[in-house]
């Protein structure tokens, strides 16, 4: 039992190593998501700074590009005019005269221009193809007079100018050094928007191409988003702005590119980059919504930034699932240690550790120690299935913990099996008593219940707590000894000295038990049997006799108990198995009547495998018939279930070796008939108590159907305790067969059996 406990106690403790891991392991996790989220939101600022750093240098990139792009095609273009012109200045006079026929349309068509015109300054004469601006008349002249056209003609180079939103191509024309007019082609609004688009951001950018004086050159017909920056530039209200585009002047003025993020007009933000052109002193600017950029790294920030809470989410579920899971953990530990899960009451642990908690506060003397023991439970178990038994516990659990003075701090628990243990504020055995007994009244009541009525009785043992320093587990032990010292049920047993002295003496046979086995201390007593149809000796009963050194010869019931508890009861039983097997070869040798002996076996053989060959190798060492001897067991041995296998098993080898098998003491356990026809026995030992009241006609009864019953199943019966003459006439009556008792005899040691087998004669015996 003490093992059961370290047990328990040794699996609560990996349980809460377990468990301790568990919140170590928690800790370790807590941290590491902590590392995870701080990590990834310093990543992410990271990221962000860099993408924006990104965007810009990506906005640069693509301006720079369409910069770029918008110049080649202006030069392109100004080639294209420029070769026009050449081969205008190369013509023959008959080339010439062809011109205005269809020499510039064709250039026109293949340069993709809305029209190009001619002035020849030295003829005055002025042609065109296709289809002159509005606000541009048709007259040489007039056009020599536009600032660009008047700058190209002075300058002598050709030169990309803007009027009236075209775009104008302006080639000088001389022949033999001589300045003779100029040629102009122009393009339209629509091809302007062709160039400033050329570039990227799906056509939600908007371009424009400014002078160094901040005037716009050409735009797009959408230039809303300059507005803002016009007027910016005019009303001056935005600070940082205003700061920004200074730098950018200073850029430009140094003919470097730039990009800066402002507000727009709409209220978005975006980025302004402006690039010089190498065309005069343009300056191509754009601007990007910085949405437009952006949304796929914004939303790339955004969908890490989901990522990183996401997965926050989840190890906080996670966290939380654990921190549930270890809280169930502990709970279901706490439950599984402190709690009893048939009665839903507290367990044993938890009795003790609340009576220490109650001891460390309150005066303990006024309090005992009770230990209530349900008689025959297992009957319960038997009848009804384990089922119904359990819930039987509960229901004792229930009916003990109505009975309790809450209010007086009393707890109860159920400690195994059907063992409960209460705390009692009582001290006064009388009280007690009486506390008992109406606990049990209350049990067989069996009110507020459908569990099968039962009439229970209990075996009560007390302990007082006689010093406060006393531990609970010697109160216990106390309370269980008592109980056990007499076995009367519904009667209160209170642990006192004399059983603290039989405790310690049985302690103390147990302990010097093997020693006193080698010292030859134990000796082999006989208790004839006499069978009164053939009026002559049966057999024999082998009995142990203690032959104390200090004590004189000790009875069998002041150790077999302790021997039994402590499992050195085989030893002893064997010890008296071989003193049989010598005893009847000695007899044997010297010729002498061999009588059965009969040996009693404890239940605890049966717990070992094959134990039977050793008294089968004990026998034959000694030359003994086999079917001389015979195995006394107790109706115990049939009543667990654990090893019924390996009982039935070592019953049917006794029978193979020739070994007869009897139950003793049949009457005063269960008194199992169907053991009877079960188990194949040959013996029924009946007990003593049968014909203690030979006066009831009930016992007088239940005697002859036993009898009966045996008979007919052709068991032997052997009627044990047999002290009077009364008895004997009453056992003629009933035509029994054999009688062991003090009448004929008391157990013997061996040389007496002898001699009182040789005098033997029934008639001296009265019959
Ligand atoms: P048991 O096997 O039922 O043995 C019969 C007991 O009844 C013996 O007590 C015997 O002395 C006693 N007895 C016999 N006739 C009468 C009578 O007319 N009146 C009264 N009052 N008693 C009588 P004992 O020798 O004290 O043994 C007690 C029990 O101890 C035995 O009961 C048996 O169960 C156990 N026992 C004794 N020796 C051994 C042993 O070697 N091994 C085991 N396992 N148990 C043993
Ligand atoms: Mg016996
Ligand atoms: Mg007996």
């Amino acid at each position: 039992m003490r093992r059961g406990r370290e047990n328990r106690y040794e699996n609560l403790r990996i349980y809460s190593r377990l468990y301790g891991k568990g919140r170590y392991y928690i800790f370790l996790f807590i941290i590491f998501s902590l590392i995870v989220i701080g990590g990834s939101l310093v990543n992410m600022v990271t990221m962000n700074r860099r993408n924006a750093k990104n965007t810009q240098e990506y906005v640069n990139n693509i301006t720079d590009q369409m910069a770029n792009a918008v110049s080649i095609r202006l030069r392109d273009k100004r080639i294209l005019v420029d070769s026009i012109g050449d081969s205008i200045e190369y013509m023959n006079g008959e080339q010439y005269m062809a011109l205005q026929d269809n020499f510039l349309e064709r250039k026109r068509l293949i340069s993709d221009m809305d029209f190009i015109a001619f002035y020849d300054s030295v003829d005055r004469e002025f042609y065109f193809s296709g289809e002159l601006p509005e606000g541009i008349a048709a007259d040489g002249e007039h056009l020599m007079e536009l600032e660009t056209v008047r700058n190209a003609v002075e300058t002598g180079k050709s030169a990309i100018g803007v009027e009236q939103q075209y775009l104008l191509y302006i080639r000088p024309l001389y022949r033999n050094g001589q300045r003779t007019g100029f040629l102009m082609a122009g393009e339209g609004e629509a091809s302007m928007r062709d160039i400033i688009r050329t570039g990227g951001f799906s056509g939600r950018s908007y371009s424009c191409i400014i002078n160094k004086d901040g005037q716009v050159v050409l735009s797009t017909a959408d230039d809303g988003a300059f507005v803002y920056l016009a007027q910016v530039f005019y009303d001056g209200e935005d600070q940082e702005l205003l700061e920004k585009m200074q730098v950018m002047e200073d850029h430009i003025d140094h003919d470097e590119g730039g990009i800066f993020e402002f507000r727009m007009a709409n209220g978005n933000d975006g980025y302004l980059s402006y690039t010089p052109m190498g065309i005069n002193d343009w300056i191509m600017l754009t601007i990007v919504p910085k949405n437009l950029l952006s949304v796929y790294s914004d939303s790339f920030v955004l969908r890490s930034f989901i990522g990183v809470l996401g997965s926050i989410v989840v190890s906080l579920a996670f966290g939380m699932t654990l921190t549930g899971t270890y809280n169930y953990g502990r709970k279901s530990l706490e439950w599984l240690a402190f709690y009893d899960d048939i009665t839903d009451g507290i367990n044993n642990t938890e009795f003790k550790q609340k009576y220490m908690a109650l001891s460390e506060k309150n005066d303990m003397s006024g309090y005992a120690v009770v230990l209530l023991d349900a008689v025959d439970f297992k009957e319960i178990n038997e009848k009804y299935g384990v089922g119904v038994g359990n819930e039987m516990l509960k229901y004792f659990y229930r009916s003990i913990d109505k009975n309790l003075k809450k209010e007086h701090l009393e707890i109860a628990a159920r400690s195994e099996m059907d063992h409960y243990f209460l705390l009692l504020k009582e001290t006064d055995p009388d009280e007690i008593q009486k506390r008992l007994d109406a606990i049990v009244s209350e049990i067989n009541s069996f009110e507020d219940t459908d569990l099968p009525k039962n009439e229970f009785e209990f075996w009560e043992g007390v302990s007082f707590i006689t010093d406060q320093s006393m531990d609970i587990m010697v109160l216990q032990d106390q309370a269980r000894m008592a109980l056990k010292d007499k076995k009367t049920s519904g009667k209160c047993l209170f642990y006192d000295d004399d059983i603290a002295e039989r405790i310690r003496q049985a302690r103390e046979l147990d302990r010097t038990f093997e020693q006193a086995l080698v010292d030859g201390d134990f000796r082999l007593y006989l208790q004839p049997k006499v069978n009164m149809r053939a009026r002559s000796i049966a057999g024999a009963e082998a009995l142990a006799r203690w032959y104390h050194p200090e004590r004189g010869i000790v009875p069998p019931v002041q150790f077999i108990p302790y021997l039994e508890d402590s499992g050195k009861i085989r030893k002893l039983d064997r010890y008296i198995f071989e003193q049989t097997c010598i005893w009847l070869s000695r007899r044997k040798a010297a010729g002498e009547e061999l009588y059965p002996v009969s040996v009693n076996l404890s239940r605890n053989h049966f717990m070992e495998e094959n134990f039977l060959d050793w008294f089968v190798e004990t026998t034959e060492k000694y030359g003994v018939d086999n079917h001389l001897l015979e195995f006394e067991l107790t109706e115990s041995v049939f009543m667990n279930d654990a090893h019924i296998r390996k009982v039935r098993d070592a019953i049917y080898k006794m029978h193979e070796h020739g070994f007869t098998l009897s139950i003793d003491d049949f009457g005063i356990g269960y008194s199992s008939l169907s053991l009877i026809r079960e188990f194949d026995v040959d013996v029924l030992k009946l007990d003593r108590s049968f014909f203690l009241d030979l006066d009831s006609r009930k016992a007088r009864e239940v005697i002859s159907c036993l009898v009966n019953l045996a008979r007919e199943l052709d068991i032997q019966i052997v009627v044990e305790g047999i002290e009077t003459y009364r008895q004997i006439e009453y056992l003629k009556i009933l035509n029994c067969d054999v009688v062991q008792g003090y009448f004929f005899s008391k157990p013997l040691p061996e040389e007496e059996f002898g001699k009182w087998s040789d005098a033997f004669d029934f008639e001296q015996y009265g019959g």
